[in-house]
């Protein structure tokens, strides 16, 4: 499962279970793309995002693919 470290927040993509409709893309096109299979991946730079944005992403996926945590390893979503 890809992984990054994201402003503080740990960010996983779970791509057995993505399903491809690009809301994570766009609520927060610098942090996530969809690869050339159709499944979301992490974008260049992007550590670079601010922690809101990722986690409107993560509220945005509609099958909960992405996991954030924070910086205790606290889950916050989903
Ligand atoms: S919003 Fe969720 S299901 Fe849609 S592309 Fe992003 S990770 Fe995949």
């Amino acid at each position: 499962m890809p992984k990054k470290v994201i402003d503080g927040l740990t960010v996983l993509i779970d791509r057995l279970i993505c399903v491809g409709f690009e809301d994570c893309v766009t609520a927060a096109p610098a942090a996530f793309v969809m690869d050339g299979d159709g499944v979301a991946d992490f974008a260049d730079g992007a550590e670079g995002t601010p922690g809101a944005a990722v986690l409107e992403a993560a509220r945005a996926c509609p099958v909960d693919a992405i996991v954030v945590l924070d910086p205790e390893g606290k889950q916050l979503h989903p």
